[in-house]
């Protein structure tokens, strides 16, 4: 596997192989889980080569705690690369040369869908985002870029950046992959006790509630009923459930007909934060 911790020798590798192939971008965070590598597979099937990155962004955690804990394993990710059929390259910057010296978050005027649900309570943190995603994009210049249907809102959030930036690269969206319990696939899900793992089912047991009562119900009643549900959970602490419009992400009062509608889950399992989300 070829792992690069320099972009101008990634560049570099990129050109020796031939200058018209298009390269398919995966940014990560590490510690790969079947959900990575579903966007490496779709990436690979649509390019001639995928360049995946590791990096733990310090500039998108509004938790020093969080990230401080989040998992690294950069060996382990690699391994699990290598079982893939195709072209895959590594990229895995410091920090300090990512950024070129300065780690601190650029501003973005991503207008109203950066202020609602993970815009309100992790302050500062599409900023960080919107900064590391730029970096990459133009150190790597991918012809398309994939982003998992998990962060639904981070995904909205590069497509507009995208645009801001004017960056000459495909946003692809891709589904979301769960545990065997239907729990989504997350790094962090590496953090959770057996009990939590199991408990932290109530997340998507919820959504799909919700969405199986969308069209019998009002959304105050499945709001009350998401409630309910975690009020049931002993282990698991609601942050917000919220049902909002697809494309505004607007929160919903009430359904108007030819808007489509998600639902949004943040949540505790004792100190880590987990996040879902489910079309209804
Ligand atoms: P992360 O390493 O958590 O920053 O995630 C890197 C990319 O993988 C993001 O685009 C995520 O949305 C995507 N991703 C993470 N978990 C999943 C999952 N369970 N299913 C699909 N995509 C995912």
């Amino acid at each position: 596997m070829n792992v690069f911790t320099n972009a101008e020798n990634l560049r570099q590798a990129l050109k020796a192989q031939n200058d018209k192939k298009t390269i398919g971008f995966v940014p990560t965070m590490g510690a790969l889980h079947r959900g990575h590598l579903s966007l490496v597979s779709t990436a690979l099937s649509e390019n001639d080569c995928a360049v995946v990155s590791i990096f733990v962004n310090p500039t998108q955690f509004d938790n020093a705690s969080d990230l401080k804990k989040y998992p690294r394993t950069l060996d382990k990710d690699v391994a699990l690369l290598e079982t893939l059929q195709g072209s895959v390259f590594v990229y895995a910057p410091e920090a300090d040369h990512l950024y070129n010296g300065a780690v601190v978050s650029r501003h973005f005027k991503y207008g109203a869908i950066a202020k609602e649900m993970e815009g309100k309570h992790r302050h500062g943190h599409f900023d960080g985002v919107g900064t590391v995603v730029s970096l990459l994009l133009k150190r790597v210049e991918p012809a398309k870029a994939y982003f998992g249907q998990k962060d639904f809102q981070q995904l909205q959030i590069v497509k507009k950046l995208v645009e801001l930036e004017k960056l000459p690269v495909k946003i692809i969206g891709c589904p979301i992959v769960r545990e065997e319990n239907g729990l989504a696939m997350s790094s962090r899900n590496k953090r959770l006790s057996k009990e939590q793992f199991e408990a932290a089912t109530v997340i998507s047991k919820t959504l799909k509630e919700v969405k199986e009562n969308f069209e019998k119900l009002s959304i105050p009643q499945l709001n009350a009923l998401a409630k309910k549900r975690f009020d049931e959970s002993k282990l698991i602490e609601l942050e917000y459930f919220e049902i909002a419009n697809e494309a505004t992400l607007k929160t919903a009062q009430r359904k108007i007909k030819g808007n489509t509608y998600r639902g949004f889950v943040a949540a505790f399992a004792g100190e880590v934060r987990l996040i879902d989300n489910m079309q209804l």
